[in-house]
């Protein structure tokens, strides 16, 4: 059953219409002039317009053209009801819009089979969109799965190497620095040892959090880089603006005390950060930043752990 809308000034027109389409078995809504058309259909959203063309006031062309505009994607299937071998009117139905048209007096048979027929095509479009639909969304699933990670929902590594080079030739070109900090959980084998590992992936996105929350400009970018290892991008911070995060990541985790009863430096969770920093160029790999602020994390777990490193200096870098 569709919802047909018929608009004809003739009302005998419209009776017989009207008793032919609900003997289709559709549901019918009638109206005597293209304006009192145009609201019906507004207020009622429909499958299919039968509308004639010759209407005094406002015509059939006027008013096909008038919902189109009005309704835009909204606006169902026009069919207009034209004089007998009226090739102009027919080209007009056309050009204002209609999908078809039937021809004066009315071919019972020709019209119901041309509802029909239009009436199938709207199907088959709006199951098209449906699909459409459905397809976008598993796409953005698909896009959200190569580009997250699943257990802390932060950008993952594969994001995070794309991003990388993305801001490495944007700051080369505007010669603005960018900055970088490696972070590593300490003792994190412990923890699960100790805890489990429900208990340390629980942990780990609460840190993804505390990271997350460290970071205040819509530039900067935290990822999980692997394990308990995650790396956060700093575009337009300078090696200050850089250690200040770190510092604040460290407060963070401090304030946080998640209990860490078998660290060696601490009783609860900390992590050692590397930091670095360089302006750009585009000659040089970014790989070689990375590579810096992992080796400033490792002397910062070879110093004892828990805090930060700041490495200054980008040998064949700057
Ligand atoms: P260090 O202070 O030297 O960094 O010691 P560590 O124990 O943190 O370092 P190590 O690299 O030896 O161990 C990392 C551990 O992190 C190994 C594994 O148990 C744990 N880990 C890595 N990924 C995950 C994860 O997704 N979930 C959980 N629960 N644990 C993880
Ligand atoms: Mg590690
Ligand atoms: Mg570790």
């Amino acid at each position: 059953m569709a919802s047909l809308l018929i608009v004809d000034d003739d009302v005998i027109v419209r009776t017989i219409l009207n008793l032919a389409m609900k003997q289709e078995g559709h549901q019918v809504l009638q109206a005597e002039t293209g304006e009192s058309g145009i609201e019906l259909a507004q207020q009622h959203p429909q499958d299919i317009i039968l509308l004639d063309a010759k209407m005094p006031n406002m015509d059939g062309f006027t008013c096909c053209e008038k919902l189109k505009a009005i309704l835009q994607d909204r606006c169902p299937p026009i069919v207009m009801i034209t004089g007998l071998s009226d090739q102009e009117s027919v080209d007009r139905a056309f050009a204002a819009g209609a999908i078809d048209f039937v021809t004066k007096p009315i071919h019972m048979a020709v019209l119901r089979h041309r509802v029909r027929q239009v009436l199938r095509e709207r199907e088959l479009v709006n199951q098209l969109a449906t699909t459409n639909q459905q397809l976008a969304s598993a796409n953005e699933e698909l896009h959200q799965l190569a580009w997250i990670d699943g257990l802390t929902q932060l950008a993952n590594r594969r994001y995070f190497e794309e991003m990388l080079l993305k801001e490495w030739m944007r700051l080369a070109r505007q010669q603005q620095p960018l900055g970088i900090i490696f972070g590593d959980v300490d003792f994190f084998k412990q923890y699960n040892d100790m805890y489990g590992h429900l208990a340390g992936d629980f942990c780990l996105k609460n840190i993804a959090q505390l990271l997350q929350s460290s970071t205040m400009r819509p530039a900067d970018l935290v990822a999980r880089y692997g394990g308990e290892e995650f790396v956060i991008l700093l575009p337009e911070t300078d090696i200050a603006g850089s250690e200040f995060v770190a510092q604040r990541i460290h407060s963070k985790l401090s304030n946080a005390a998640i209990p860490h009863a078998d660290s060696k430096v601490s009783t609860i969770v900390t992590m050692s950060l590397g930091v670095t920093c360089t302006v750009p160029n585009l000659t040089t790999d970014p790989k070689q930043l990375l590579e810096i602020a992992d080796r400033a994390v490792y002397t910062a777990k070879s110093k004892g752990r828990n805090q930060t490193v700041v490495d200054p200096h980008q040998p064949n870098i700057a």
